[in-house]
């Protein structure tokens, strides 16, 4: 079996409960994502040390759309010519918004401003290394416990 490890390093956890990795001011814990590790990005605060922290792995859809234009990194073009897949950009409880790919299977009909979503790490690509994953956003739809 191969290694299947993330196609950016640092931006979230893996195992069974995956969660995006930001990093918190030590001197006003302001909250950023992707990682901050030079200046904060609070303009109030000259802090320069950050600690990692894992971010809520539910949020609540902010806005959505079927990418028509190839994302910035670290999105990693899969296919040639580009294929057009669902983003949504979704608010996490310490304030974010955090774009990512909708999980594999769910598209834009799948989506609703204000519905809770739940992050997921899937296959991005695979390559003769193994398999390469990255984060996306995947729709709640079973609210009593019933995984589909
Ligand atoms: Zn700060």
């Amino acid at each position: 079996m191969s290694d299947a490890t993330p196609a950016v390093e640092g931006w979230f956890t893996t195992g069974p409960e995956p969660a995006l990795i930001g990093s918190s001011c030590r001197s006003c814990g302001t909250i950023s994502f992707p990682r901050e590790t030079t200046f904060c990005k609070n303009p109030a605060c000259s802090g320069e040390e950050f600690d990692d922290v894992e971010l809520s792995r539910r949020g609540t859809v902010w806005s959505y759309t079927d990418a028509q234009y190839k994302p910035p990194a670290p999105y990693i073009p899969t296919t040639d010519p580009y294929v057009p897949f669902a983003l949504a950009a979704v608010e996490l409880a310490e304030g974010l918004v955090v774009l990512g790919q909708v999980a594999d299977g769910f598209g834009v009909a799948d989506l609703k401003v204000g519905n809770e979503v739940e992050l997921v790490v899937e296959t991005l690509y695979t390559d003769e290394t193994g398999e390469r994953t990255i984060w996306r956003w995947k729709p709640v739809t079973a609210q009593n416990g019933a995984q589909a």
